[in-house]
Protein backbone atom coordinates (compact mmCIF):
# COMPACT_ATOMS: atom_id res chain seq x y z
CA UNK A 1 0.00 0.00 0.00
CA UNK A 2 1.36 3.38 -1.06
CA UNK A 3 1.58 5.86 1.88
CA UNK A 4 2.07 9.80 1.62
CA UNK A 5 2.58 12.43 4.25
CA UNK A 6 -0.25 14.88 3.80
CA UNK A 7 0.85 18.38 4.87
CA UNK A 8 -2.03 21.17 6.15
CA UNK A 9 -0.22 24.48 6.26
CA UNK A 10 -0.94 26.96 8.87
CA UNK A 11 -0.81 30.96 8.91
CA UNK A 12 0.17 30.73 5.44
CA UNK A 13 -3.09 30.46 3.94
CA UNK A 14 -3.50 33.89 5.42
CA UNK A 15 -0.99 35.45 3.28
CA UNK A 16 -2.70 36.33 0.52
CA UNK A 17 -1.07 36.76 -2.65
CA UNK A 18 2.19 36.03 -1.05
CA UNK A 19 0.53 32.24 -0.12
CA UNK A 20 2.59 31.02 -3.16
CA UNK A 21 6.21 32.16 -2.24
CA UNK A 22 5.31 31.05 0.94
CA UNK A 23 4.60 27.98 -0.15
CA UNK A 24 7.45 27.42 -2.27
CA UNK A 25 9.78 28.69 0.73
CA UNK A 26 8.47 25.91 2.97
CA UNK A 27 8.75 23.27 0.29
CA UNK A 28 12.26 24.13 -0.55
CA UNK A 29 12.53 23.46 3.48
CA UNK A 30 10.81 20.19 3.67
CA UNK A 31 13.11 18.84 0.48
CA UNK A 32 16.30 20.07 2.27
CA UNK A 33 15.20 18.47 5.68
CA UNK A 34 14.19 15.11 3.85
CA UNK A 35 16.92 15.20 1.63
CA UNK A 36 19.10 12.35 3.30
CA UNK A 37 16.30 9.93 3.37
CA UNK A 38 15.62 9.50 -0.51
CA UNK A 39 13.78 10.55 -3.49
CA UNK A 40 10.11 12.33 -2.74
CA UNK A 41 7.85 13.95 -4.58
CA UNK A 42 6.08 16.88 -3.11
CA UNK A 43 3.02 18.67 -4.97
CA UNK A 44 0.82 21.11 -3.30
CA UNK A 45 -2.89 21.83 -3.94
CA UNK A 46 -5.21 24.04 -2.01
CA UNK A 47 -3.57 24.82 1.44
CA UNK A 48 -2.13 21.01 1.61
CA UNK A 49 1.13 20.02 0.51
CA UNK A 50 1.36 16.01 -0.73
CA UNK A 51 4.73 14.19 0.02
CA UNK A 52 4.98 11.13 -1.71
CA UNK A 53 8.10 8.43 -1.43
CA UNK A 54 9.40 7.44 -4.22
CA UNK A 55 11.98 5.14 -3.06
CA UNK A 56 11.23 1.49 -1.17
CA UNK A 57 13.39 1.45 1.75
CA UNK A 58 12.50 5.45 2.44
CA UNK A 59 12.19 5.85 6.57
CA UNK A 60 8.78 7.44 7.40
CA UNK A 61 8.88 7.50 10.76
CA UNK A 62 11.75 9.62 10.60
CA UNK A 63 10.50 12.02 8.14
CA UNK A 64 6.86 12.42 10.26
CA UNK A 65 9.33 13.38 12.77
CA UNK A 66 11.46 15.66 10.79
CA UNK A 67 8.15 17.11 9.48
CA UNK A 68 6.75 17.36 12.90
CA UNK A 69 9.50 20.19 13.50
CA UNK A 70 9.30 22.15 10.37
CA UNK A 71 7.29 25.57 11.24
CA UNK A 72 4.72 26.81 8.91
CA UNK A 73 3.10 23.23 9.56
CA UNK A 74 -0.29 23.66 10.83
CA UNK A 75 -0.96 19.39 10.86
CA UNK A 76 0.71 16.97 9.48
CA UNK A 77 -0.92 13.06 8.89
CA UNK A 78 0.25 9.83 6.86
CA UNK A 79 -2.48 8.92 4.35
CA UNK A 80 -2.87 5.93 2.28
CA UNK A 81 -3.06 6.63 -1.84
CA UNK A 82 -6.36 5.01 -3.53
CA UNK A 83 -7.38 5.30 -7.08
CA UNK A 84 -9.97 7.01 -8.24
CA UNK A 85 -12.67 4.19 -7.39
CA UNK A 86 -15.06 2.97 -4.43
CA UNK A 87 -13.58 -0.52 -4.46
CA UNK A 88 -10.36 0.56 -4.25
CA UNK A 89 -11.14 3.35 -1.16
CA UNK A 90 -13.08 0.47 0.97
CA UNK A 91 -10.94 -2.12 0.56
CA UNK A 92 -7.61 0.18 1.30
CA UNK A 93 -9.55 1.95 3.97
CA UNK A 94 -9.99 -1.41 5.71
CA UNK A 95 -6.87 -2.78 5.34
CA UNK A 96 -4.90 0.36 5.93
CA UNK A 97 -7.02 1.47 8.87
CA UNK A 98 -7.70 -1.66 10.55
CA UNK A 99 -4.76 -1.21 13.77
CA UNK A 100 -6.26 2.46 14.35
CA UNK A 101 -10.00 1.23 14.31
CA UNK A 102 -9.22 -1.82 16.45
CA UNK A 103 -8.25 0.61 19.29
CA UNK A 104 -11.19 2.54 19.19
CA UNK A 105 -14.83 2.55 20.22
CA UNK A 106 -16.42 5.27 17.75
CA UNK A 107 -16.10 7.10 14.65
CA UNK A 108 -17.45 9.23 11.66
CA UNK A 109 -16.42 9.50 8.26
CA UNK A 110 -15.83 12.79 6.68
CA UNK A 111 -15.12 13.03 2.73
CA UNK A 112 -14.13 15.64 0.71
CA UNK A 113 -14.47 16.13 -2.97
CA UNK A 114 -12.19 17.87 -4.85
CA UNK A 115 -13.02 16.58 -8.34
CA UNK A 116 -16.23 17.21 -8.75
CA UNK A 117 -16.20 14.41 -11.41
CA UNK A 118 -15.89 11.76 -9.11
CA UNK A 119 -19.51 10.22 -9.46
CA UNK A 120 -20.48 10.09 -5.89
CA UNK A 121 -21.27 13.25 -3.38
CA UNK A 122 -19.43 13.46 -0.27
CA UNK A 123 -22.54 12.24 2.03
CA UNK A 124 -22.31 9.33 -0.28
CA UNK A 125 -18.71 8.84 -0.12
CA UNK A 126 -19.50 8.76 4.03
CA UNK A 127 -22.10 6.74 3.89
CA UNK A 128 -20.61 4.03 2.06
CA UNK A 129 -16.88 3.57 3.40
CA UNK A 130 -19.01 4.06 6.84
CA UNK A 131 -21.38 1.06 6.17
CA UNK A 132 -18.00 -1.01 5.00
CA UNK A 133 -15.91 -0.05 8.39
CA UNK A 134 -18.75 -0.79 10.41
CA UNK A 135 -19.82 -4.26 8.85
CA UNK A 136 -15.71 -5.53 9.20
CA UNK A 137 -15.03 -4.05 12.58
CA UNK A 138 -18.17 -5.46 14.51
CA UNK A 139 -17.28 -3.35 17.81
CA UNK A 140 -17.15 -0.09 16.10
CA UNK A 141 -20.26 2.38 16.55
CA UNK A 142 -20.82 6.00 14.45
CA UNK A 143 -20.50 9.20 16.69
CA UNK A 144 -20.83 12.04 14.64
CA UNK A 145 -19.95 14.68 17.50
CA UNK A 146 -17.10 13.81 19.44
CA UNK A 147 -15.75 10.21 18.06
CA UNK A 148 -12.54 8.45 18.99
CA UNK A 149 -11.17 8.33 15.78
CA UNK A 150 -12.34 10.65 12.13
CA UNK A 151 -11.39 9.15 8.98
CA UNK A 152 -11.29 11.50 6.40
CA UNK A 153 -11.53 10.63 2.42
CA UNK A 154 -10.12 13.37 0.30
CA UNK A 155 -11.09 12.98 -3.83
CA UNK A 156 -7.83 14.69 -5.72
CA UNK A 157 -7.46 15.17 -8.87
CA UNK A 158 -4.64 13.42 -9.00
CA UNK A 159 -5.78 10.31 -6.37
CA UNK A 160 -7.84 9.40 -3.55
CA UNK A 161 -6.61 9.85 -0.17
CA UNK A 162 -7.62 7.54 3.25
CA UNK A 163 -5.87 9.10 6.65
CA UNK A 164 -7.26 8.69 10.36
CA UNK A 165 -6.08 11.24 12.66
CA UNK A 166 -3.76 14.81 12.13
CA UNK A 167 -1.22 15.38 14.46
CA UNK A 168 -0.49 18.91 15.55
CA UNK A 169 2.89 20.54 13.39
CA UNK A 170 5.42 22.84 14.81
CA UNK A 171 3.26 25.97 13.91
CA UNK A 172 4.75 29.55 12.68
CA UNK A 173 5.88 30.76 9.94
CA UNK A 174 8.56 29.27 7.28
CA UNK A 175 12.28 29.74 8.19
CA UNK A 176 13.62 31.97 5.76
CA UNK A 177 10.17 33.59 4.95
CA UNK A 178 10.82 36.61 7.47
CA UNK A 179 14.70 37.15 6.42
CA UNK A 180 17.15 36.55 8.56
CA UNK A 181 19.10 37.83 12.27
CA UNK A 182 22.11 36.68 14.16
CA UNK A 183 21.00 35.25 17.75
CA UNK A 184 23.54 36.26 20.35
CA UNK A 185 24.33 32.47 21.68
CA UNK A 186 25.52 31.50 25.46
CA UNK A 187 25.73 28.25 27.20
CA UNK A 188 22.67 29.16 29.24
CA UNK A 189 18.95 27.99 29.13
CA UNK A 190 17.25 32.08 27.96
CA UNK A 191 19.53 31.96 24.13
CA UNK A 192 18.45 28.88 22.73
CA UNK A 193 14.97 29.52 23.60
CA UNK A 194 15.00 32.99 22.19
CA UNK A 195 16.84 31.37 18.92
CA UNK A 196 14.43 28.98 18.84
CA UNK A 197 11.33 31.74 19.18
CA UNK A 198 12.13 33.88 16.60
CA UNK A 199 12.91 30.62 13.55
CA UNK A 200 9.41 30.07 14.53
CA UNK A 201 8.09 33.87 13.30
CA UNK A 202 10.36 32.96 9.69
CA UNK A 203 13.30 34.11 10.07
CA UNK A 204 16.77 32.42 9.23
CA UNK A 205 19.44 32.13 11.87
CA UNK A 206 23.02 33.20 12.36
CA UNK A 207 24.47 32.81 15.20
CA UNK A 208 27.12 34.58 17.79
CA UNK A 209 29.09 33.41 20.46
CA UNK A 210 31.80 34.98 22.51
CA UNK A 211 34.29 32.54 23.59
CA UNK A 212 37.09 33.53 26.78
CA UNK A 213 39.49 30.60 26.44
CA UNK A 214 41.02 29.64 28.57
CA UNK A 215 38.48 31.02 31.37
CA UNK A 216 35.77 28.96 29.32
CA UNK A 217 36.59 25.65 27.97
CA UNK A 218 36.51 23.40 24.81
CA UNK A 219 33.64 21.46 26.56
CA UNK A 220 31.74 24.69 27.01
CA UNK A 221 31.86 25.87 23.42
CA UNK A 222 30.65 22.33 22.28
CA UNK A 223 28.29 22.81 24.48
CA UNK A 224 27.19 25.98 22.37
CA UNK A 225 27.08 23.80 19.30
CA UNK A 226 24.99 21.39 20.57
CA UNK A 227 22.59 24.06 21.76
CA UNK A 228 22.64 25.57 18.16
CA UNK A 229 22.13 21.73 16.57
CA UNK A 230 19.20 21.37 18.82
CA UNK A 231 17.72 24.32 17.27
CA UNK A 232 18.70 24.11 13.59
CA UNK A 233 16.33 21.08 13.84
CA UNK A 234 13.70 23.15 13.87
CA UNK A 235 15.33 26.27 12.14
CA UNK A 236 17.56 24.63 9.70
CA UNK A 237 21.08 24.91 9.34
CA UNK A 238 23.01 27.57 11.02
CA UNK A 239 25.99 29.65 10.42
CA UNK A 240 27.84 30.39 13.97
CA UNK A 241 30.87 32.78 14.40
CA UNK A 242 32.93 32.41 17.52
CA UNK A 243 34.66 35.47 18.43
CA UNK A 244 37.45 35.48 20.74
CA UNK A 245 36.37 37.40 23.76
CA UNK A 246 39.13 37.24 26.39
CA UNK A 247 41.76 39.90 25.42
CA UNK A 248 37.98 42.25 26.05
CA UNK A 249 37.65 41.16 29.27
CA UNK A 250 41.15 41.32 30.76
CA UNK A 251 41.37 44.92 29.53
CA UNK A 252 37.98 45.42 31.17
CA UNK A 253 39.06 43.60 34.26
CA UNK A 254 41.89 45.78 34.37
CA UNK A 255 40.67 49.41 32.71
CA UNK A 256 37.47 49.51 34.34
CA UNK A 257 35.43 49.57 37.91
CA UNK A 258 34.36 46.41 38.39
CA UNK A 259 30.17 47.24 39.26
CA UNK A 260 30.31 47.99 35.33
CA UNK A 261 32.18 44.76 34.06
CA UNK A 262 28.79 43.53 32.55
CA UNK A 263 27.18 45.96 31.92
CA UNK A 264 30.20 47.39 29.81
CA UNK A 265 30.72 43.37 28.45
CA UNK A 266 27.49 43.10 27.00
CA UNK A 267 27.94 46.61 25.37
CA UNK A 268 31.33 45.39 23.55
CA UNK A 269 28.97 41.98 21.82
CA UNK A 270 26.25 44.43 21.15
CA UNK A 271 29.00 46.67 18.98
CA UNK A 272 30.91 43.82 17.50
CA UNK A 273 27.86 41.37 17.00
CA UNK A 274 26.33 44.28 15.21
CA UNK A 275 29.13 44.44 12.32
CA UNK A 276 29.04 40.86 12.73
CA UNK A 277 25.13 40.45 11.67
CA UNK A 278 25.81 43.01 9.20
CA UNK A 279 28.38 41.35 7.19
CA UNK A 280 26.55 38.19 7.11
CA UNK A 281 23.26 39.39 5.96
CA UNK A 282 21.14 40.03 8.98
CA UNK A 283 19.10 42.82 9.72
CA UNK A 284 18.62 42.00 13.30
CA UNK A 285 20.28 40.45 16.55
CA UNK A 286 18.37 38.71 18.32
CA UNK A 287 19.06 37.96 22.03
CA UNK A 288 17.48 35.80 25.19
CA UNK A 289 17.03 39.00 27.85
CA UNK A 290 14.24 38.91 30.00
CA UNK A 291 13.14 41.75 31.67
CA UNK A 292 14.64 41.96 35.42
CA UNK A 293 15.76 38.60 35.22
CA UNK A 294 19.52 39.72 36.30
CA UNK A 295 20.93 43.11 36.57
CA UNK A 296 21.78 43.72 33.57
CA UNK A 297 18.58 42.96 31.78
CA UNK A 298 16.38 45.82 34.20
CA UNK A 299 15.10 48.50 31.93
CA UNK A 300 18.17 50.88 32.62
CA UNK A 301 20.77 48.53 32.20
CA UNK A 302 19.16 47.32 28.53
CA UNK A 303 18.95 50.92 27.44
CA UNK A 304 22.90 51.18 27.52
CA UNK A 305 23.31 48.23 25.73
CA UNK A 306 20.85 49.05 23.38
CA UNK A 307 22.38 52.55 22.57
CA UNK A 308 25.08 50.87 21.00
CA UNK A 309 24.10 49.55 18.19
CA UNK A 310 21.47 50.60 15.33
CA UNK A 311 20.06 47.52 14.71
CA UNK A 312 16.87 46.50 15.65
CA UNK A 313 17.74 43.86 18.57
CA UNK A 314 14.93 41.35 19.03
CA UNK A 315 14.05 40.28 22.44
CA UNK A 316 11.40 37.69 22.20
CA UNK A 317 11.78 36.07 25.86
CA UNK A 318 11.57 39.86 27.35
CA UNK A 319 8.21 39.08 29.05
CA UNK A 320 8.31 35.69 30.04
CA UNK A 321 9.06 34.15 32.98
CA UNK A 322 12.12 31.77 33.77
CA UNK A 323 9.31 29.21 34.13
CA UNK A 324 8.01 29.56 31.00
CA UNK A 325 11.18 29.61 29.08
CA UNK A 326 11.97 26.16 30.65
CA UNK A 327 8.90 24.75 29.45
CA UNK A 328 10.35 25.79 25.65
CA UNK A 329 13.67 24.39 26.55
CA UNK A 330 12.51 21.42 27.79
CA UNK A 331 10.12 20.87 24.42
CA UNK A 332 13.28 21.29 22.18
CA UNK A 333 15.17 19.24 24.14
CA UNK A 334 17.58 21.78 24.76
CA UNK A 335 17.46 21.91 28.90
CA UNK A 336 18.99 19.19 29.71
CA UNK A 337 22.30 20.54 27.47
CA UNK A 338 22.13 24.12 29.11
CA UNK A 339 22.07 22.55 32.18
CA UNK A 340 25.92 21.34 32.02
CA UNK A 341 27.62 23.06 34.29
CA UNK A 342 30.02 24.66 31.78
CA UNK A 343 31.02 28.23 32.84
CA UNK A 344 30.11 31.38 30.69
CA UNK A 345 32.09 33.89 29.51
CA UNK A 346 30.05 36.37 31.49
CA UNK A 347 29.88 34.05 34.63
CA UNK A 348 33.77 34.19 35.24
CA UNK A 349 33.92 38.06 35.03
CA UNK A 350 30.36 38.73 37.22
CA UNK A 351 31.00 41.89 39.77
CA UNK A 352 29.90 41.40 43.35
CA UNK A 353 27.82 44.49 42.85
CA UNK A 354 26.72 44.98 39.61
CA UNK A 355 25.28 48.39 38.72
CA UNK A 356 21.96 48.06 38.97
CA UNK A 357 20.59 51.83 37.68
CA UNK A 358 23.28 52.96 35.14
CA UNK A 359 23.17 55.39 33.31
CA UNK A 360 24.63 56.33 29.43
CA UNK A 361 26.78 58.53 30.81
CA UNK A 362 28.13 56.95 33.50
CA UNK A 363 28.70 53.45 31.13
CA UNK A 364 30.51 55.81 29.11
CA UNK A 365 32.53 57.07 31.19
CA UNK A 366 33.25 53.78 32.92
CA UNK A 367 34.73 52.14 29.44
CA UNK A 368 37.36 55.58 28.91
CA UNK A 369 40.38 53.48 29.71
CA UNK A 370 38.99 51.18 26.63
CA UNK A 371 40.31 51.69 23.14
CA UNK A 372 36.78 50.10 21.65
CA UNK A 373 37.47 50.51 17.80
CA UNK A 374 40.98 48.94 18.27
CA UNK A 375 39.25 45.89 20.78
CA UNK A 376 36.10 45.59 18.29
CA UNK A 377 38.28 45.37 15.12
CA UNK A 378 40.70 42.94 16.44
CA UNK A 379 37.89 41.05 17.60
CA UNK A 380 36.29 40.85 14.70
CA UNK A 381 38.99 39.92 12.69
CA UNK A 382 40.00 37.19 14.76
CA UNK A 383 36.65 35.36 14.44
CA UNK A 384 36.36 32.07 13.39
CA UNK A 385 32.86 30.62 11.38
CA UNK A 386 31.26 27.15 11.13
CA UNK A 387 28.37 25.92 10.08
CA UNK A 388 26.02 24.05 12.39
CA UNK A 389 23.53 21.11 10.55
P1 LIG B 1 21.32 32.74 28.69
O1 LIG B 1 20.54 31.75 29.47
O2 LIG B 1 20.88 32.86 27.27
O3 LIG B 1 22.79 32.56 28.86
P2 LIG B 1 21.26 34.61 30.85
O4 LIG B 1 19.98 34.67 31.57
O5 LIG B 1 22.37 33.81 31.41
O6 LIG B 1 20.96 34.14 29.33
P3 LIG B 1 23.09 36.80 30.38
O7 LIG B 1 24.23 35.95 30.68
O8 LIG B 1 22.98 38.15 31.01
O9 LIG B 1 21.68 36.13 30.68
O10 LIG B 1 23.00 37.02 28.83
C1 LIG B 1 21.96 37.71 28.24
C2 LIG B 1 21.98 37.43 26.76
O11 LIG B 1 23.22 37.86 26.21
C3 LIG B 1 21.92 35.96 26.44
O12 LIG B 1 20.60 35.48 26.38
C4 LIG B 1 22.59 35.92 25.08
O13 LIG B 1 21.70 36.32 24.06
C5 LIG B 1 23.68 36.97 25.25
N1 LIG B 1 24.94 36.35 25.69
C6 LIG B 1 25.38 36.13 26.93
N2 LIG B 1 26.58 35.51 26.95
C7 LIG B 1 26.93 35.34 25.66
C8 LIG B 1 28.06 34.76 24.98
N3 LIG B 1 29.08 34.23 25.65
N4 LIG B 1 28.06 34.77 23.64
C9 LIG B 1 27.04 35.31 22.95
N5 LIG B 1 25.95 35.86 23.53
C10 LIG B 1 25.90 35.88 24.86
MG1 LIG C 1 24.09 33.23 30.36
Amino acid sequence: MKEIILIKNGELALKGLNRCTFEDIMIKNIKRRLKDLGKVEIRKAQSAIYIEPKEENFDFEEALERVSLIFGIAAFSRACVCEKNMEDILSKSVEYLADTLKNAKTFKVEAKRSDKKFPLKSPEICRELGGVLLSHFHHLKVDVHNPDVTVNVEIRDFSAYVRAEQIQGAGGLPVGTAGTASILISGGIDSPVAAWTMAKRGLRLNAIHFASPPYTSARAELKVKTLLSKVARYSGSINLAIVPFTDIQDEIANNCPEEYFTLIMRRMMMRIAQKIARDSGSLALITGESLGQVASQTLPALVTTDIVTNMPVLRPLIGMDKEEIITISRKIDAFETSILPYEDCCTVFTPKHPKTRPTVELCEKAEEGLDIDRLVEEAIANTEYTFID
